[in-house]
């Protein structure tokens, strides 16, 4: 599962902001092209978060739906039901614009 090393990277980096302060949530960016199960994420950080700054910390999703932009025509627009057939010119896909995303927005610490 390619879950636990961006797990990993999560503690390491909200840890690393924390300081020597209790975490208490982690707001995640994670855009739809990314193959990231938020359950698979949650598993593993209550595995690694134990006996870190993490410890108990909430973990919130935030989901970013694709977007495209048609190669043809530059309409930008978001696939409906997997349909990535420019909405305008019927090109299909192009360029990703979002939906790629994958990060820490934000973390909250006890002050
Ligand atoms: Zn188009």
């Amino acid at each position: 599962m390619h879950e636990l090393p961006v797990t990993e990277e999560i503690v390491r980096i909200a840890t690393e902001h924390a300081g020597a302060k209790r975490i208490i949530a982690i707001h995640l960016v994670i855009g739809e092209l990314t193959s990231f199960i938020d359950d698979a994420i949650q598993f593993y950080f209550d595995l690694i978060a134990p006996d870190t700054p993490a410890e108990g910390a909430t973990l919130h999703f935030r989901r970013v739906a694709v977007r495209f932009r048609c190669r043809n025509c530059a309409t930008e627009f978001e696939p409906v039901n997997h349909d990535w057939h420019c909405p305008a010119c019927e090109a299909l896909g192009g360029e990703v614009i979002a939906g790629k995303e994958f990060h820490v927005e934000s973390i909250e610490v006890d002050v």
